[in-house]
Order: structure tokens, then sequence, then C-alpha cells
């Protein structure tokens, strides 16, 4: 009986779950309960290391665990229940600023307790250094993705600057490592550089590499969990922070792949290396715009044959995913053949328009991705571009003085027609205009993308 209830019969259900749980993730299907498995086994191992603990606790400090479970748990659930679908990756960004600081913090307490031990010092100031990182980087990200901090701040050389600092903070740890000194002065001091550079090394960021940056802060949480589980001998932490890591890294690649950029470019060159800053530059190319109303572009679908939608982040701000997927089950009726072409850093979070449209039961077999899709677009009658800029943006093609300069794009030019949905001439996250706009193929559908599609829906109705 003892056994079946150890800890590490617990820590190894918990490991388990957070596998499959992650594997379960893979599919919109299954993601749902995949999340409640992991969280299932989270919360039996945060318990099992609570109650099964060997040594004696002081009623204190299970006072105090209980306070902050208690607060967590309400902070968190009221939080995720009341968020916002376009305010998801903010809190993303939180959260994982979350990991990354307590990662430090356990840092910091145990400094004192591991002096002489080297390797177990070295595990200590790297999980400082890195979960400091990636706690200041998140809060970054996320002033930056809600738009407070909406353009890349750049001190003069800041290139060198990061890079100098980064290896500033390396030596220095290797000396606070290799002395056995057990000075706080110098750990904090390591601390709070860590911490300045994970200011300074999201800071700069603009254009469309956030993305990168994102998933990259996301594997350094990981990491800096998966040291703390090293450290403790403590294998579920050890698990959990190794499939964060792993998969944050894997993301990583990804989005590096999205985006045409290698990594050590993305770590150690210049983020967005250009003159143009977030929402500068657009004064880009001009011209003059065709207008269509909601009847042509209803009369325009109802005699396609092909029709492909190309969802953006304005499609998650209007919340119009329930109405996207009724006209596109209207057109299929009609005998539209309807796709949907899905840009890997659309939206604001990896992955962010899958998430929207799997939220509306939108068959998984019509998303389509960008390097399948980009050959179908001569064959398409109609691409219905909704609240997308950046990423159909021919700058990523013609212009090398752009910020998006580089990246892969849905190449919707070189469809037959093309209507854009958005609400004004506004640029889109990378504050450059959009020669696409001005194309001859191209007519703006003004408007808010939700009222703009259902008024598509009653008018094809009518047809
Ligand atoms: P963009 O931000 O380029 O463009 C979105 C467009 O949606 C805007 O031009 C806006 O124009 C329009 N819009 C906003 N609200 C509405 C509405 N209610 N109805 C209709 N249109 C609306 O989005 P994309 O998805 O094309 O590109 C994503 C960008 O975000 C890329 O630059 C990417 O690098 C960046 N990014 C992506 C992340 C990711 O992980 N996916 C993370 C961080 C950044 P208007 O205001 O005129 O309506």
């Amino acid at each position: 009986m003892e056994y079946i209830f150890s800890l590490e019969i617990i820590y190894l259900i918990a490991s388990i779950t957070y596998i499959l749980g992650l594997k379960m993730l893979g599919n919109p299907e299954t993601a749902r309960n995949g999340n409640l498995i992991a969280a299932g086994g989270m919360t039996i191992a945060i318990f099992g290391t609570i109650f099964l603990y060997q040594g004696e606790i002081p009623m204190l400090i299970y006072s105090l665990i209980g306070i902050g479970l208690l607060l967590g748990t309400v902070v968190g659930w009221l939080v995720a229940k009341k968020v916002a679908m376009t305010k998801m990756p903010e809190l993303v960004s939180i959260f994982n600023g979350m990991g990354g600081a307590s990662a430090a913090l356990i840092g910091l307490i145990e400094f004192n307790h591991y002096t002489g031990d080297t390797l177990s010092i070295v595990t200590i100031l790297a999980g400082i250094i890195i979960g400091s990182i990636s706690f200041s980087g998140s809060m970054i990200a996320w002033a930056k993705l809600n738009g407070t901090l909406n353009k890349p701040f750049r001190l003069p050389k800041y290139n060198l600057l990061n890079n100098l600092m980064f290896v500033l903070l390396i030596v220095f740890a290797a000396f606070i490592a290799w002395s056995g000194s057990d000075s706080q002065l110098y750990l904090y001091i390591l601390f709070f550089g860590a911490l300045a550079y994970g200011v300074l090394f999201v800071l700069p960021i603009g254009g469309a590499d956030m993305p990168v940056v994102i998933s990259l802060l996301n594997s350094f949480t990981g990491l800096a969990a998966a040291l703390g589980g090293f450290l403790y001998g403590n294998m579920v932490m050890l698990t959990g922070g190794i499939l964060v890591g792993s998969a944050g890294t894997i993301l990583t690649f990804a989005m590096c792949d999205a985006m045409n950029r290698s990594l050590v470019n993305v770590i150690f060159g210049g983020f967005g290396d250009t003159d143009l800053t977030v929402g500068e530059g657009t004064d880009g190319p001009q011209g003059s715009i065709k207008k269509a109303t909601v009847s042509d572009v209803a009369i325009l679908m109802n005699y396609s044959q092909r029709v492909i939608i190309v969802p953006g982040y304005g499609l998650a701000v209007a919340q119009a995913q329930h109405a996207i997927h009724e006209l596109e089950q209207l057109l299929e009726k009609k005998g539209v053949q309807v796709k949907y072409a899905i840009h890997p850093v659309a939206g604001r979070m990896p992955g962010h328009m899958n998430v929207l449209l799997a939220e509306t039961n939108v068959a998984y077999e019509k998303l389509a991705e960008m390097d399948d899709v980009n050959p179908e677009f001569p064959n398409t009658d109609v691409v219905f571009v909704v609240g997308a800029n950046d990423v159909v943006n021919p700058a990523a093609h013609n212009d090398p003085s752009s910020p998006i300069y580089g990246m892969p794009i849905l190449d919707v030019e070189n469809a037959k027609s093309i209507i854009i949905n958005k609400r004004t001439m506004n640029p889109g996250y990378a504050g450059i205009q959009n020669e696409l706009f001005f194309n001859d193929k191209t007519s703006m559908l003004f408007g808010d993308a939700k009222s703009v599609i259902q008024a598509l829906i009653s008018e094809l109705k009518g047809m």
C-alpha cells in the first residue's frame, strides 16, 4: 500500500500524463482532454510533493504554501475564464514569464544551500540567468503584444551591446561558480543583470520577428524549470521542464523556418535589423484603391469555382470565426470549393488561426498550410483576405528595406481576384503599408470582419 502511494509512483504517473497530454494537444479533437489530463497530472504531482515530503515541514510553511496555492488557483482561474480569445497570446506571455520567475527565485533561494558544490552552483546560476531572461523578456513581449510598447526601442549599437552583455553574464556566472564565492552581492548583480538583458533582448524586436522570440522565451522557461528539477533530483519537474523546453525549441525552429531566419541570426543577429520600425513606414506604396460592396463580393463568390479564405489577426479581433465557417458552408452548398490558407505566423501566437477555426469545428482538411496552398492561388477565382495584412504583403518578396523582407508569405496576388476585408487602410503588426491593396486585381471591402461576413451570408442566401 505504502509503495503504491510513494512519491516516485505519483511522479511517474504525472510524467506520463504530461507526455500523453502533449501528444493529445497535436489534434484539435483531443486537445481539450489532453490539456485536462496533463493538468490533472500536475495537480497530483503538486499535492504529492507537499504531503508525501519525507522531512519536517513547519506549520507556517504549510500555511504559506496553502495561501500561495489558493491565490494562484483563484487568480489563474479567473483570468483564464475572463480572457478574450484575442488577449490569449498576452496571457500566455505572462504565464510563461511567471514560470521563468519561479525558476529564477528557486535559484536565488537555493544558492546558499549548495556553496562548495560546483555542479549544483552552475545549475543554480544557469537557472537564475535563463529564468530571469525569460521573465523580463516575456513581460516586454506582453507589453508589445498588447500595444503598450508598439515601437521597438533600440539603443545605439544595440546588437553589440546585447551580445557583450550576454557574454559578460556568462563570464560573471563562471567566475562565481569557480571562485566558490557565496557573495549575495554577486548573486544579485547576476540576477539584475539577467533581468536587464531580458529587457534589452526583446525591446529592439520589431517587424515580424516576435513569433520567434515568443517561442524562444517559452523554451527558455522549460529549460530553467528542467534545471530546477536537475538540482532537486525531482523527476517530474525535470520531465515537465524538458517537455516544455523541447516543445518550445521545436516551435522556435518551426517559427524560424516560417520567418526564413536562422536561429543563430535570431539569437545573436539584429532582430528586424532595419531602420524601419513598427508603426513607421506607413508611407510605403501608394496608389488608388478599388472599393467593393458586399453585393459585388457576394456575386463574385456565388459564381466562382474556387475560393480561398486567408484569415489573419483581424478575424480573431472581430471574433468572426463562426461567421466565416457559416460562409464557407454556404458556399460549399452552392458548389463552390472553399479552403483556408493558414500562414504559420498569422495572428499573434503560433497556431492562432488553427485554434480559432478549430473552435468552430472547421474540418481539419480544409486548413491548408502555406507551402501546400501557394501553388494553388493561380487556379483560384477569389481569395478572400479577412483581417490579414503582413502575411500577404508582397514587400516580403520585393522590398529589401522592409522589416518583413525574406519572410515567406501567402502568394495571394497570383489569384484571379483578391478581396481584402479590413476596417481602414491602417497597416498590420509590422507597421508597413501593403502594395497588394493597390493591385489591379484587388478590391477592398471595408468594415468589421464579423459584420461584413454576416452581410455577405445574407446576401448569398438571397441568391
Ligand atoms: P496583421 O497584424 O498584419 O494585420 C491584421 C489586420 O487586421 C490589420 O491590418 C487590421 O486592419 C485588420 N483588422 C483588425 N481588426 C479588424 C476587424 N475587427 N475586422 C477586420 N479587420 C480587422 O495580421 P496578420 O495575421 O496578417 O500577421 C500577423 C503579424 O503579427 C505578423 O507580422 C507576425 O509576425 C506578427 N506576430 C505574430 C505572432 C504569432 O506567433 N503568430 C506573435 C507576434 C507577432 P484595420 O485596422 O484597418 O482593420
